[in-house]
């Protein structure tokens, strides 16, 4: 018997009703967000967030973030403080996420044994309305085998967990950030710590808060020092063909690519390369703008992935403000040594 193979619902009033019917039923769904697909489960389910780890292969000591239909149902699944406010007004709903000290209703399973619970509102209104039309928190890490690319299209999940216990995915179109949320370790509100860099500008968050905050040492990225935060691996986002990464690659060195390797640069080459190189040379953006260069990251790397090339290489771009941290972080996990 073939391998079981999701299905890709598209976004009616029927199918979203069913959809919410299946995941009161403790059932997995795959759903849309700005950032990437998510695995969405009923968050108060202990049974139903299990099923997660299990279609993943995900470690259980990795946790998964809460999703709410609006700002207002936080006080019930974690102990809000001042900070939060401002912080929800500006960036929700949108990617950023919250560690805050959970409440006993949720499971020990989703926090991976920790007192403290990461939670956010997602951008996408396909999502917060399943929540909404579910009646409950959703747990949703991305739909994506544990360490492989993020999925940024129904077509993603769908082909990444066929043979899963996963029957169903939303459609809801392209992911528009394309990077996963800004994780923001908010449990002491005097010292706010960023976990994981995302589709969020740490500045940003830094202006609202009217405080700095406390960014991971670049060091932390090595494979021999501790992850900022669980489940935060040296290697991640990956794809199964060899990843090489570099300041820049420019028409000089895309010549003297050996035939069989492709690459992936930041924004158009000025001189556009042979039409027999077209396909083994792919952009992420027209122009270099970054919100082009997220949105296209992970979709663009499985293209490459799935080609049949020997070794990818990939421009790695420089700075530390806007989505540039988030996209470095990416890069770098996927193209680390496994
Ligand atoms: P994702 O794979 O996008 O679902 O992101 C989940 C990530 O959020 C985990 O891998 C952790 O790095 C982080 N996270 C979730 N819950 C917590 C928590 N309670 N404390 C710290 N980090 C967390
Ligand atoms: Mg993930």
């Amino acid at each position: 018997m073939p391998a079981p193979r999701p299905r890709i619902f598209r976004p009616t009033p029927a199918n979203l009703a069913r959809l919410a019917a299946a995941l009161r039923r403790g059932a997995l769904v795959g759903v849309p967000a700005e950032t990437v697909y998510g695995l969405a489960a009923d968050a108060l389910d202990p049974a139903a967030c299990a099923a997660i780890f299990t279609a993943k292969g995900r470690p259980s000591t990795d946790p998964l973030i809460v999703h709410l239909a609006a700002a207002r149902d936080l006080p019930k699944v974690a102990i809000t403080n001042a900070a939060i406010a401002p912080l929800a007004r500006a960036f929700w709903p949108g990617p950023l996420t919250l560690v805050l000290p959970k409440l006993s209703c949720i499971p020990d399973l989703i926090t991976a044994g920790r007192p403290t619970v990461a939670v956010r509102v997602p951008g996408h209104p396909l999502f917060r309305e399943l929540i909404r039309l579910a009646g409950r928190p959703l747990a949703a890490p991305s739909a994506n085998p544990f360490g492989y690319i993020s999925p940024t299209r129904a077509a993603h999940v769908r082909d990444g967990l066929t043979g899963t216990a996963l029957r169903a995915v939303l459609d809801g179109g392209e992911c528009t950030v394309g990077v996963e949320s800004t994780i923001l370790d908010l449990t002491d509100p005097d010292h706010p710590r960023l976990l994981r860099p995302g589709g969020i500008a740490v500045e940003a968050l830094e202006r609202v808060l009217g405080r700095p905050v406390l960014r991971p040492k670049p060091a932390r990225l090595s494979p021999a020092a501790a992850a900022p935060a669980p489940g935060m691996l040296a290697q991640h986002y990956s794809p199964r063909t060899p990843l090489q990464l570099h300041p820049r690659l420019d028409v000089a060195a895309l010549d003297a690519l050996p035939a069989d390797e492709a690459a992936l640069l930041l924004a158009k080459p000025a001189r556009l390369v042979r039409a027999t190189e077209r396909k083994r040379i792919r952009w992420l953006s027209e122009t270099g703008a970054e919100a082009e260069i997220a949105r296209h990251l992970f979709a663009r790397l499985r293209e490459l992935d799935a080609g049949g090339w020997r070794r990818l290489h990939a421009e790695l771009p420089a700075g530390t403000e806007g989505l540039v941290p988030a996209i470095r972080d990416r890069l770098l996990r996927a193209a680390a040594k496994r």
